[in-house]
């Protein structure tokens, strides 16, 4: 894999100059969306986003697990600060997507995954006080309803003492076709 990557990336500087590009993001704006495979060629083409439009933070599930939402202050909230606060974002969309990883978890897979991994689940359950695997599996971040998910995490961004009022929209994309769907169109939360 390492080498067909490095072999690609001599033939790309051969072929391609890249224009400089600003690097805050030209439309203002943070897209948080799902490290998805299948997302990759599809959703910026989906959404009409060049390289230089917007920030884009992927995490898995375009989520914020719900031991990080009591305090809003994790990792996609910092980065959303910083966007915010140092390369002038001012609206924020949350966009999960149709058939995601986490809305599916399996305890059990997720657990026998990390023994034959050697990684002890019940000993990470003892040692961080998640109580038992649906601790584990709230820590992943899985979720059951991805349209009801989005309303969430837009709701942790829109209450996170660390951010501004700003629009933050809801969306969830088709990872099938590309189609978007709203969820919440942020007229509420702004007024
Ligand atoms: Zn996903």
């Amino acid at each position: 894999m390492l080498q067909d990557l490095l072999a690609h990336n001599e033939r790309f500087l051969q072929q391609t100059r890249l224009p400089h590009v600003g690097h805050a993001p030209s439309k203002h704006t943070a897209v948080v969306t799902c490290m998805d495979c299948r997302l990759v060629n599809m959703f910026e083409p989906a959404l009409g986003l060049e390289r230089g439009d917007v920030l884009e933070l992927r995490t898995a599930g375009a989520t914020i697990s719900s031991p990080e939402r009591a305090a809003a202050n994790n990792d996609l909230i910092r980065s959303l600060a910083g966007g915010i606060y140092l390369l002038g974002v001012r609206q924020v969309f949350v966009i999960g997507h149709t058939e995601c990883g986490l809305s599916k978890v399996d305890p059990t897979t997720l657990t026998s995954t990390m023994q034959a991994l050697g990684v002890d689940p019940q000993q990470l359950i003892q040692q961080y006080n998640l109580k038992d695997v649906n601790g584990l599996v709230d820590w992943i971040g899985a979720f059951k309803d991805v349209h009801l998910n989005v309303q969430e995490v837009v709701g942790v961004i829109r209450q996170s003492p660390f951010l501004p009022k700003i629009p933050v929209y809801g969306l969830v994309i088709d990872i099938n076709t590309g189609e978007l769907t709203v969820v919440d169109d942020a007229s509420k939360a702004t007024a």
